[in-house]
């Protein structure tokens, strides 16, 4: 047993003063379905948490206005899925979240915490005496002479091939989300893409927030490209397993012609990965099978796979043109 100390902060000034003030080991907790998890494997060895499941400004979200959705951070995830305006007028976003995870964690799992879950690479988990430069900066990589069939084909280094993970930041890179986080300066707005950053040389910072910086909401923009979209995720069972592949795709059709399209990638890559490639190549074009397998290999050009990941590039081409002739088949609705 470790021995950390624990706060409950009611606000989110409070919990960014408590994070600021506690020191290197300090650490905001929500929902715990990530952090408890690695705080078990002594991954994570907090000396401090700051709870803010009672951070009431945090737990509410809004689906009904004109201009914007707005998801507090500390919104479970059992609860957005089931909106029913996400449901009809955003499925990607619905989907991405019901296809994660059991309903037991949704139920518990907050959509800030979500964004932040780190990878389920098994050397990472694993511990000593693995080689592991996310876990221990400099120690090497396990997973690039070892079992690496699930790991991404898409941004990786020379010194970390992790997968990130998670569903929900994929479909909200498609919609150009972003996240108000706010700080012991003061608040400061980050799109979802710019969120994550690819491994480098420095694959143990996985992110742009300053650890004192709480997520206080996300927030993503109305589109008419809502409705005909879709979460599309292959995974080895068909419940409770994180992507082999996933798209979130979202389209603006005239007839059969595509006026707008939006292409995610996840399960294959390093962070949450938008084509814009796949996504120009769509604009303009008439939407077949063919032209959307296309696009599908514009969205995975320059895959890095090794012998074990290679059938993922096929799967996740396969992945996202399926998923773009799902979204094709809502325009009607
Ligand atoms: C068995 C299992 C299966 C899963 N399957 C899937 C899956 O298929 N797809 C998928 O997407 N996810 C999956 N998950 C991951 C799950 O969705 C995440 O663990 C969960 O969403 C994290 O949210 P939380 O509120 O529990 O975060 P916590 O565990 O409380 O926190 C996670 C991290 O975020 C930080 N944090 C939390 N809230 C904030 C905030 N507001 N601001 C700043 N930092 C914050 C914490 O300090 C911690 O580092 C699975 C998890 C489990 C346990
Ligand atoms: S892929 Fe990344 S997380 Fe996995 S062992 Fe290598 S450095 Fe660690």
């Amino acid at each position: 047993m470790r021995r950390f100390s624990y706060v409950k902060a009611t606000t989110a000034a409070d919990a960014v003063r408590a994070v600021s003030s506690g020191g290197q080991g300090t650490r905001f907790l929500s929902g715990g379905t990530t952090l408890f998890d690695l705080m078990k494997l002594d991954v994570e060895m907090p000396s401090r948490l700051v709870d803010v499941n009672s951070v009431e400004e945090l737990s509410s979200f809004d689906t009904s206005g004109s201009s914007e959705l707005v998801f507090g951070a500390l919104a479970r995830m059992s609860d957005i899925a089931a909106d029913p305006i996400l449901v009809r007028e955003y499925p990607a976003l619905s989907e991405s979240l019901w296809r994660a995870a059991s309903q037991q964690v949704r139920n518990m799992a907050s959509v800030g915490g979500n964004l932040l879950q780190r990878t389920r690479c098994a050397y990472f988990r694993g511990g000593e005496p693995f080689a592991c430069n996310k876990r221990n900066p400099g120690s090497g990589c396990a997973a690039l002479e070892g079992i690496n069939r699930g790991h991404a084909v898409l941004g990786g280094s020379s010194s970390c091939i992790a997968v990130y993970p998670g569903d929900w930041a994929i479909a909200l890179v498609a919609f150009d989300a972003v996240v108000d986080v706010l700080g012991p300066h003061g608040e400061r707005t980050i799109p979802v893409e710019e969120l994550h950053r690819e491994p480098g040389a420095t694959p143990h910072i996985e992110t742009v927030l300053d650890a004192d910086e709480l997520i206080t909401r996300i927030r993503v923009p109305i589109t008419r490209l809502g409705r005909a979209s879709t979460y599309h995720k292959i995974r080895d069972r068909e419940s409770y397993a994180f992507a082999l592949a996933s798209a979130a795709v979202a389209l603006d059709l005239e007839g059969d012609i595509v006026r707008e399209a939006r292409v995610a990638v996840g399960g294959l890559a390093t962070k949450p990965w938008r084509s814009r490639a796949a996504e120009k190549m769509l604009s303009g074009r008439v939407l077949t099978y063919e032209s959307a397998r296309t696009a599908a290999d514009a969205a995975l050009y320059g895959a890095e796979p090794l012998e074990e990941s290679r059938f993922r590039v096929e799967l996740g081409a396969r992945t996202v043109a399926d998923a773009l002739m799902i979204a094709k088949s809502r325009t009607s609705r």
